[in-house]
C-alpha cells in the first residue's frame, strides 16, 4: 500500500465530480483515503475560487490541513490562480488547477511514491462522494458564456463537452450498480456538445450524438431518475421541458435567471427580462404542468436601484417560482463587474436579500401547503431521529439544496428506497406525511449483483 491521503473537497457538485474522480485514481494505484489529519500521509485539498468567500474558505482549509498534516497539494478553481495561494501560503506542495487530476496524481507520486506490484493496482469501481441511490454526472467542463460577475470560465476555460458515448457508458455502469438518480452538471448544461459540432460517439454498437436531447433521452432509457442542473434559458430549453412532459426527465429545471432588470442583465451580460421571463415560464409550465422551477438571484449588484431591485420582487411575486436561492453581490476577484460604478453598501444588499427571502418563503408555504393530500414519489436518502422516520426527496427536490420530505414508516423502508408518501402536514421548504406504498424498480440495464 503506497500510502493513505486525506482529501478535503470544497465547492459545487461540479467540483464534487472532480473529487471523484482523483480519489478512484488515487483507489486504483492503491492508495487509502485516511479518515483524519492525523492518519494521512500528505492531504489534498480540492478548493472553490468562485466569490471571496469561498476563496477565504479555501486558504482557511490550507492553512488547516498544513497545520494538521504539513504535507499538501492543493487543486480546484481556487488552483487556477496559484499566486494567490503561493502567497499566503508558500510552503504547499503543489499547485494544480481544476479538472486537472494527472498533475495532482504527479504531486501525489513524487511524496508518496505509487506501488510497482501489478496485484495492487486493481482498478476499482468509481470512487462516489455521494450515497449509492444518486450520482452527479458531469458532461462538460468550461463555459462559453461571459456573465460579468463570474470569473469560472477564466478558471475553467472554454467549454469542453465529453463524447456523448463516453457519458452514456458512466452512467450505464451507475445505474447498473444501484444508482436510482443521476444528476446532470455543467457550467451550462444546455450548451453540451456545441463545442463537439454534437459529433456521434458509440454507445453499445450505436452512433449517438453530442446533443443534450439526445443524451438525456438515451440516459431516461436506462429507467433512473434524471434531473438536470445549471440550465442556460435558451429557447431550446422549451424541447427538454417537452421531454419531462413525457415522463423522460423529472420535472424539474434548475434554471438561473439571475435578476429581472433588463438593464442590470444586459450589465451582467444576460439575457432576458420581466416579460420574456415570465413567457418562457407561462409556456414551459403549459408544455409541462407539474415542472418544478429552481433558480438562482443575485442582488446588490452594482448599480441595482431600489426601483430594480422592486422590478425583481415583482417578477417573483408574478412568476412564483418553486425554489429560489439568493446572494448577494460579492466582488470576485477579476471579474468585471468589479469595475461597474454604483456599489452597492453591504447593509443595503443584507436588507434586500432579507426581502426577497421573506417574500419567496411566502410562495413557497403557500405551494407546500397545496400539497398537502397529494400522494408524492419520495427518494429516501437518510434515516429520520424518530424510529420509523424516514427522509428523503420529491422529484421537485434536488439533494443538499432543496426542500425534504420527512415521512413516517413500518420501519422496514431502506435508503435509497423510492416510497409515495401522503403529505399530512407542510412548512415553508419541507414535507411531512405518511409511506403509503413502495415504487417498485426496474432499471432496464443489467445490473451487477452485490455492487
Ligand atoms: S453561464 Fe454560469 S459559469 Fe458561465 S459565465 Fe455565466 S455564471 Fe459563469
Amino acid at each position: 500500500m503506497p500510502g493513505k491521503i486525506g482529501f478535503v473537497s470544497l465547492g459545487c457538485p461540479k467540483a464534487l465530480v472532480d473529487s471523484e474522480q482523483i480519489l478512484t485514481r488515487l483507489r486504483a494505484e492503491g492508495y487509502e483515503v485516511a479518515p483524519t489529519y492525523e492518519e494521512a500521509d500528505l492531504v489534498v485539498v480540492n478548493t472553490c475560487g468562485f466569490i471571496t468567500p469561498a476563496v477565504e474558505e479555501s486558504l482557511d482549509a490550507i492553512g488547516e490541513a498544513l497545520r494538521e498534516n504539513g504535507k499538501v497539494v492543493v487543486t480546484g478553481c481556487l488552483g487556477a490562480r496559484p499566486e494567490v495561494i503561493q502567497a499566503r501560503h508558500p510552503e504547499v506542495l503543489e499547485v494544480t488547477g481544476p479538472g486537472e487530476v494527472d498533475r495532482v496524481l504527479e504531486a501525489v507520486h513524487r511524496v508518496l511514491p505509487p506501488d510497482e506490484n501489478p496485484f495492487t493496482a486493481l482498478v476499482p469501481r468509481g470512487v462516489k462522494l455521494t450515497p449509492r441511490h444518486y450520482a452527479y454526472l458531469k458532461i462538460a467542463e468550461g463555459c462559453n458564456h461571459r456573465c460579468s460577475f463570474c470569473i469560472i470560465p477564466k478558471l475553467r476555460g472554454r467549454q469542453r463537452s465529453r463524447d456523448a458515448g463516453e457519458v452514456l457508458y458512466e452512467a450505464y455502469r451507475l445505474v447498473s450498480t444501484g444508482t436510482k438518480e443521476l444528476l446532470v452538471i455543467a457550467q451550462d448544461t444546455s450548451a453540451y456538445g456545441v463545442d463537439l459540432q454534437h459529433r456521434t460517439s458509440e454507445f453499445q454498437g450505436r452512433a449517438v450524438r453530442a446533443h443534450l436531447t439526445d443524451l438525456v433521452t438515451e440516459l431516461a432509457e436506462m429507467g433512473a431518475w434524471v434531473r438536470l442542473h445549471y440550465v442556460y434559458p435558451y429557447p431550446h430549453v422549451a424541447d427538454l421541458v417537452a421531454l419531462m412532459a413525457e415522463g423522460k426527465l423529472l420535472p424539474y429545471l434548475d434554471v438561473p435567471l439571475q435578476h429581472a432588470s433588463p438593464r442590470i442583465l444586459r450589465a451582467m451580460r444576460r439575457p432576458g427580462g420581466p416579460e420574456a421571463h415570465l413567457e418562457t415560464i407561462r409556456a414551459w409550465r403549459e408544455v409541462c404542468p407539474e415542472l418544478t422551477i429552481r433558480s438562482t438571484f443575485i442582488v446588490g449588484f452594482p448599480g441595482e436601484t431600489e426601483a430594480e431591485f422592486e422590478l425583481l420582487l415583482e417578477f417573483l411575486a408574478e412568476a412564483r417560482l418553486d425554489r429560489v436561492g439568493a446572494f448577494t453581490y460579492s466582488e470576485v476577484e477579476g471579474a468585471e463587474a468589479n469595475a461597474l460604478p454604483g456599489r452597492v453598501p453591504e447593509e443595503v444588499k443584507a436588507e434586500r436579500l432579507e426581502r426577497l427571502m421573506a417574500l419567496q418563503a411566502e410562495i413557497s408555504l403557500e405551494k407546500n401547503r397545496k400539497k398537502i393530500g397529494q400522494v408524492l414519489e419520495v427518494i429516501v436518502d437518510e434515516y429520520g431521529e424518530e424510529p420509523g422516520q424516514v427522509i428523503g426527496r420529491t422529484k421537485g427536490d434536488a439533494p443538499g439544496i432543496d426542500g425534504r420530505v420527512y415521512a413516517m414508516t413500518d420501519g422496514t423502508v431502506k435508503i435509497g428506497d423510492i416510497i409515495r408518501v401522503k403529505v399530512t402536514d407542510a412548512s415553508t421548504y419541507d414535507l411531512y406525511g405518511d409511506a403509503v406504498g413502495q415504487v417498485s424498480w426496474r432499471p432496464n440495464v443489467l445490473m451487477v449483483q452485490g455492487a
